[in-house]
């Protein structure tokens, strides 16, 4: 069996996951569209492309996600390069970069706090190419990532940082917003184990017994950096949201709000610092 629509067919018969996938890791191994595929059934796959796109569909049988098999995901609409050392962005993480645009901000300078694959940090970059953005990340791994996403999508307004949160970061309050999806799954939760997680990076997705350790320093931390009138958006957990807008609360921040993705899961926060040092 080596017809596009003779692999296609065994394909239906997986499970769901591999059955949807399988069609996108076909299209990846012969560097087509999906839409080709169904318009050449007939096409005979070569010795080499069979065994690769084999290799990659078992790998995905075995819960690894989509997107390290092809290098690949996409984010609003932005094609960005993923590895195995940045978090796989995903869609919730959109209200992010939606609530960052509809803030009343004209020219501003923004930090991006643990980057990955420069997911948020390319979006704004894309809708916004007067904004100067500073994106950090821990992980010099990610950061490589992170800069040939920047390369190849053409940002010149993305500056890369090592660094952990606030720690290497240097200046007089220089940011009118900071964003941040940091870790928020607490260590030990079952979720952990589903859904392609274990292949994913674990300093990018846990943060201590709560999942709160990171978020409580960004939100701590954020004041210090911010202009008077600046804001700070974080992603959270589902069950965060009251935690969280306490956080804001303690460090100063006023008109907090979560907003809820399209699940209707509490999922971020945002809030602004108008003290004056
Ligand atoms: N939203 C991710 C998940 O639970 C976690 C991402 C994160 O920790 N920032 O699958």
């Amino acid at each position: 069996m080596n017809k596009v629509g003779e692999l296609l067919g065994a394909a239906a018969a997986l499970n769901q996951e591999a059955a949807a996938d399988a069609p996108l890791i076909l299209a990846h191994v012969l560097r087509k569209d999906r839409s080709w595929l169904y318009a050449w059934p007939e096409y005979q796959l070569d010795d080499r492309a069979l065994a690769q796109y084999e290799t990659l569909l078992q790998r995905r049988l075995d819960g690894e996600p989509l997107a390290y098999l092809t290098g690949h995901r996409e984010f609003w609409s932005l094609d960005l390069l993923v590895t195995p050392a940045t978090l796989i962005p995903r869609p919730e993480t959109e209200l992010l970069v939606e609530a960052a645009l509809g803030l009343p901000l004209q020219q501003a300078r923004v930090l991006d706090l643990g980057t990955g694959s420069g997911a948020i940090a390319l979006a704004l970059a894309s809708e916004r190419p007067h904004w100067h953005i500073t994106a950090t990340d821990i992980s010099e791994e990610a950061l490589e990532v992170a800069a040939r996403n920047v390369k190849r999508l053409q940002a010149a307004n993305i500056r890369l940082l090592h660094s952990h949160w606030f720690e290497f970061l240097h200046g007089n309050r220089p940011y009118q917003l900071i964003i941040s999806n940091p870790p928020y799954v607490a260590e030990g939760d079952p979720h952990l184990r589903e859904d392609g997680l274990p292949h994913e990076p674990a300093a990018a997705l846990t943060a201590g017994p709560d999942g709160l350790n990171d978020l409580r320093t960004i939100v701590a931390g954020a004041p210090g950096f911010l202009q008077p009138g600046g804001w700070l958006i974080v992603e959270h957990g589902m069950d965060q949201g009251t935690t969280v807008r306490r956080l804001f609360g303690t460090a100063g921040f006023e008109t907090v709000e979560t907003r809820q993705d399209l699940e209707r899961r509490d999922r971020i926060t945002l809030g602004c610092y108008s003290r004056s040092p």
